[in-house]
């Protein structure tokens, strides 16, 4: 029976052993075996379907990558053992010395890196886009460019890329547009609906959803991930079944706590607008952002990340997070637990001040990934840390 991607998350299951279990049991087994010779000739020769060996499929990786394809619209995927296998392996699998890559200015730092210090060494280049200079983008691509890279919203300034304008750039000059959904996660945005031929997740992140499991998913178009599928078969990059089986189960409840993450950031991005410490809150569905009418027209709600840019720099936003007695200081976003961290000291102080200001990384900018407690008690913390800065 067809039934809605919500269903699909918590529904779809690998198939169910002769002991009948509800839930679905951890493969952790390294190899499969076969009934047969022939049986292993015919599997290895791709004639019959079936699990060979867990770096290139599993049971719980593949349950795990039909309810990613399913949510997010696509047609085939693979699974890594981190966010930034997937977009390694994607870039890796796709491109050639030679190949040029635009991508979106305000990518995540460790994409960055790949970007600016590994992928050069194998002849592939790249160049930045604005979001504030749409025209620009048009001028960046080559005959050697193949890839458009972005994220929407961007980490950390919550910047908003238009897809569908986006989408049109890329038929344009029939390039591969890779879209990075960490942020929207699937229950808020589907790219592939723009044009986007690959999706790639974080599912550290709100995947996961509780702060446990490192995991990565590039999903898209058949022909291309048949191209990313043979790299990382060959390369080693794919997810544990047990990371699976817990992301898997994760994704039951995914819909769930994105809905209440958007219901807290949106509460207390409202409750931070104009409070006396602050130069500026930033949240896409906040009537104040400046991109409000782009992010009610491709996002289905605003996600569960809120930036803040403290009044008096770097000194203040440290004696704002030093306040905090509830909210955690750390590096992750997408948990249950409320957290604060400052990109400009921690995940973004690889960029230079220019790279930084760029993308809007101010010395007074704090993310605040928004957590699933009593909103009340989140406020209750911010605001007083705040009235000690
Ligand atoms: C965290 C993150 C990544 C990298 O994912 P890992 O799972 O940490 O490797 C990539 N893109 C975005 C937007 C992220 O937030």
């Amino acid at each position: 029976m067809s039934v809605n991607n919500e269903t699909s998350a918590i529904r779809l299951q690998a198939g169910r052993s002769h002991h009948r279990e509800h839930s679905v049991p951890l493969y952790l087994t390294s190899s499969f075996v076969f009934e047969s010779a022939e049986q292993a000739r015919a599997v290895f020769a791709e004639e019959e379907e079936g699990n060979v060996y867990s770096r290139y499929s599993n049971p719980n990786v593949d349950e795990l990558l039909a309810k990613m394809c399913r949510l997010e619209k696509a047609e085939a995927g693979f699974a890594f053992a981190s966010g930034m296998g997937a977009i390694f392996a994607s870039l890796a699998g796709l491109l050639q010395a030679g190949d040029h890559v635009l991508a979106g200015r305000a990518v995540f730092g460790s994409t960055h890196q790949l970007l600016s210090k590994v992928l050069p060494k194998w002849g592939i280049t790249h160049s930045y886009a604005d979001v504030a200079d749409p025209d620009g983008w048009e001028k960046l691509i080559t005959p050697a460019t193949k890839v458009i890279l972005i994220e929407t919203p961007s980490n950390p300034g919550l910047e908003l890329i238009d897809l569908e304008w986006l989408g049109e750039l890329k038929r344009k000059y029939n390039l591969v547009l890779i879209v990075d959904n960490c942020f929207a996660t699937p229950v808020l945005q589907n790219p592939v609906d723009y044009g986007a031929d690959i999706v790639v997740h974080s599912a550290t992140k709100y995947i996961d959803g509780q702060g446990r499991v490192l995991g990565g998913i590039a999903v898209g178009r058949q022909d291309l991930m048949a191209e990313i599928r043979f790299f990382s078969r060959h390369t080693g990059p794919a997810m544990s079944a047990f990371n699976a089986w817990v992301l898997s189960k994760s994704l039951e409840t995914l819909q769930l706590r994105v809905e209440k993450h958007c219901d807290n950031a949106l509460q207390l991005a409202e409750a931070l607008e104009g409070n006396p410490a602050l130069e500026q809150v930033r949240y896409p569905f906040l009537k104040s952002f400046p991109q409000y009418e782009l992010a009610k027209k491709q996002m289905r709600r605003g996600g569960g990340i809120v930036s803040i840019a403290v009044k008096g720099g770097y000194e203040a936003a440290k004696r704002f997070l030093d306040n905090l007695q509830l909210v955690s200081i750390s590096a992750n976003l997408g948990d249950t637990r409320t957290i604060v961290t400052h990109p400009a000291s921690t995940t973004h102080s690889k960029l230079t001040e220019a790279e930084r200001q760029a993308t809007g990384i101010t010395p007074g900018l704090v993310r605040i990934s928004v957590g699933l407690e009593n909103v009340t008690d989140v406020i209750a913390d911010i605001q007083q840390a705040l009235a000690k800065v």
